[in-house]
């Protein structure tokens, strides 16, 4: 196989990363991390249900195949801790949420998830509609999972050049001789590589806080998520933003963070981290992965599920890599071009 140049480390190049080396093909990252990265921010959640309607997340099934497997194996690989199971507490709007619940809850792929109804027990939460629990979903530490990558790459002679890569048109780069894969987040947009509008990137916001108030067990959901962190420290997100594509957190993200945290939850906190990033969203919500010309490649636009969707989609774009099988017509970049 010709040389391989992974142009990106977030979510989507570190993941594929680990599976090329797990196949033992070697390869070269190019990724300049102060350009913008919205892994670094990301809650990091894994969870296959959308809670708002309680419908699967298109796919989830396939994707759900490799979790908590692939995240597990490459703790073990490389001794680092980054991925938590959990359970989830979602905290009903009103009644209908209720009837719809239950209505969901014996379908065979929510079943899976969609446990049992709790009562509140927390003075400081504000859930008069009650609590519905859902297991078998968990979050992965971002930050800590590319800290991991870095230093298995290091001890793997997995070369990585901190370095921007150049924005070329793709003749040029198709004539490189390498296969160069772009993992390189929204900022694809701005390389004019795919027709317009099909990338609709989205900033979101999230803010840390401490507090003695809230349970360290669970994850809590309701407009917003709390995940526990560990050490009374919370992780409370996130916006969503049409403007400002930047990594610059903003006064009206962390009012909004702020307003929807109170909605649910009376007790005192402390705002210690408050973050942005930009989701590489696509049109139709779904990823683009494939062949945008001769060997440049692209694995990119998992919006706001890479940590469920990269561990599937990294193996299926690897086989499709190595042995030709086709990728599935629903991420195929072909869609687009
Ligand atoms: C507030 C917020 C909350 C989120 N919560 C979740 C969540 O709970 N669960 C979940 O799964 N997802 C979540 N997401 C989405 C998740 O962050 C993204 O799906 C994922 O991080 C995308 O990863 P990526 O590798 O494609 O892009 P990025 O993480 O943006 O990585 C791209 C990398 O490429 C580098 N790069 C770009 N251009 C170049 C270049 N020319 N040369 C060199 N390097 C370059 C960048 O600097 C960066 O390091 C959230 C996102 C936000 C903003």
């Amino acid at each position: 196989m010709k040389d391989i140049i992974i142009v990106g480390r977030g979510l989507a190049g570190a993941t594929l990363s680990f599976q090329l080396l797990a196949k033992g093909i070697k390869h070269h990252i190019v990724d300049q991390p102060s350009l913008s990265s919205s892994s670094k921010v990301a809650a990091g959640l894994v969870n296959p249900i959308v809670l708002k309607r309680l419908k699967m997340v298109q796919g989830a099934d396939e994707f759900m195949t490799h979790i908590p497997d692939f995240y597990q194996t490459k703790e073990v690989l490389t001794g680092f801790k980054f991925y938590h199971e959990s359970t989830i507490h979602h905290i009903f709007a009103n009644a209908g949420e209720i009837n719809l619940w239950e209505e969901k809850k014996d379908n065979v792929f929510h079943s899976q998830f969609l446990k049992g109804l709790a009562k509140n027990t927390n003075p400081n939460l504000l859930a008069p509609h009650g609590l519905g629990v859902i297991e078998g979903i968990g979050w992965l530490d971002t930050q800590s999972f590319l800290n991991a990558h870095k230093a298995f790459c290091n001890n793997n002679s997995i070369l990585i050049t901190e370095t921007p890569f150049p924005k070329n048109d793709l003749s040029t780069l198709a004539e490189s001789g390498q296969v160069i894969i772009l993992c390189n987040g929204h900022l694809l947009k701005d390389w004019e590589v795919l027709p317009e509008n099909t990338f609709t990137p989205t900033r979101g916001e999230v803010m840390t806080i401490e507090t003695d108030g809230l349970s360290e067990n669970n994850i809590l959901h309701s407009s917003i998520f709390a995940i526990p962190l560990g050490k009374k420290q919370f992780k409370i997100g996130a916006t969503y933003h049409w403007d400002k594509l930047n990594d610059m957190p903003t006064g009206d993200g962390i009012e909004r963070l702020k307003t929807d945290l109170e909605k649910i939850y009376s007790g005192k906190y402390e705002v210690i981290n408050h973050q942005a990033g930009v989701r590489p969203n696509t049109k139709d919500r779904k990823p683009i992965i494939g062949k945008l010309k001769d060997n440049v490649m692209v694995f990119n636009g998992m919006g706001s599920r890479a940590a469920l969707m990269a561990p599937q989609l990294s193996n299926t774009f690897l086989d499709y890599l190595t042995t030709g099988n086709p990728l599935p017509a629903a991420y195929n970049i072909d869609r687009f071009l």
